[in-house]
């Protein structure tokens, strides 16, 4: 049986810590403020967007919400995007994605300031990634990263595959497990022989997005498996992309899900923004 990678401890460890952090700022002096600007109804971003409030009300850090209808332009999302940009009492800003079809996407993540990017999906960030220069870090990606860290998980020389390439979660989840010494290997829809290559994997990180991707045939005894995806099953419940009953028989340690990568996504978010609070002051 593996070890099983208790993200939601972890992420409430970090929580705690961020929220004495806030408690010590002094009477009087202004608190760490996130934007979330969420645009239509879709009831997934809905839930993302209460668990984000509710960690930033526990924390102390003050959200601003901006419910805007699904109909609104490109342009005006610009201007809200432009004034809180400026606006000293926010440190963090968060687009909800995704966003209807009219909207360009790219555009107006764009438009954030890249010192208020706490999601880090501008190009600026991406580029800081890309060249290992300091700053903000893409919360899954980086979520990955200190569950290995905190479980004392050898990352260097160790050969990681990455299943899914998405600019979100697998393609800077390379870049990072590269600059910690990692041998990366990314695959996708197009890859050849997909189940040996991860069957090699010391380290198997899945994002796709289906259920029971990653089956146990796929792993090797002992290795490690993160799985980020987050799927419905036929009577609601969320699954991740592992078939976990079995793989967990096979792995060293596994996350599972909910529970593990899904609360540290949020906790490099709370992280992020109390970043971006103490790079301004
Ligand atoms: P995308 O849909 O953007 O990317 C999915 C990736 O999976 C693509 O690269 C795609 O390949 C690849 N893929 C699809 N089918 C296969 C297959 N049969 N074999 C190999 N690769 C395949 O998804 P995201 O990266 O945005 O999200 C992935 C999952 O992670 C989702 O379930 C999402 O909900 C979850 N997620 C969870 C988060 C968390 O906090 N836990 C945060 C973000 C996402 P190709 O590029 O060739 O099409």
């Amino acid at each position: 049986m593996g070890i099983i990678i208790d993200g939601k401890k972890i992420s409430q460890d970090i929580k705690d810590n961020l929220k004495k952090k806030i408690l010590s700022i002094e009477e009087g002096k202004r608190k760490p403020g996130l934007a979330v600007l969420i645009v239509g109804d879709d009831p997934a971003s809905k839930i993302y967007i209460k668990a984000k409030k509710k960690s930033c009300e526990y924390i102390g850090i003050n959200s601003f919400e901006f419910n805007l209808s699904r109909e609104i332009s490109e342009e005006k999302i610009l201007e809200i995007i432009d004034k809180l940009n400026f606006d000293e009492k926010v440190d963090g800003i968060l687009v909800q994605l995704p966003l209807p079809k009219h909207i360009n996407q790219e555009i107006v993540i764009n438009r954030i300031s890249s010192y208020k990017d706490v999601d880090c999906f501008t190009k600026i960030n991406i580029g800081n990634l890309f060249y290992g220069f300091d700053g903000l870090k893409p919360c899954t990606p980086n979520g990955c990263i200190r569950l290995l860290k905190e479980y004392n998980i050898e990352i260097s020389g160790k050969f990681c595959v990455i299943v899914g390439r998405s600019n979100i979660v697998g393609k800077p989840l390379s870049i990072m497990l590269t600059e910690n010494n990692a041998t990366v290997c990314l695959v996708h829809s197009k890859t050849l022989n997909l189940k040996t290559i991860c069957k090699t994997a010391d380290i198997l990180i899945s994002a796709v997005g289906k259920k029971n991707m990653i089956t146990d045939d796929m792993v090797k005894q002992g290795s490690v498996i993160i799985d980020v995806g987050i799927n419905r099953d036929e009577d609601g419940n969320i699954t991740g992309d592992v078939d976990y009953k079995n793989v967990e028989k096979i792995a060293g340690y596994i996350t599972p899900v909910p529970g593990s990568v899904g609360p540290m996504t949020i906790a490099m978010l709370m992280e992020n923004t109390f970043y971006a609070y103490l790079n301004k002051k």
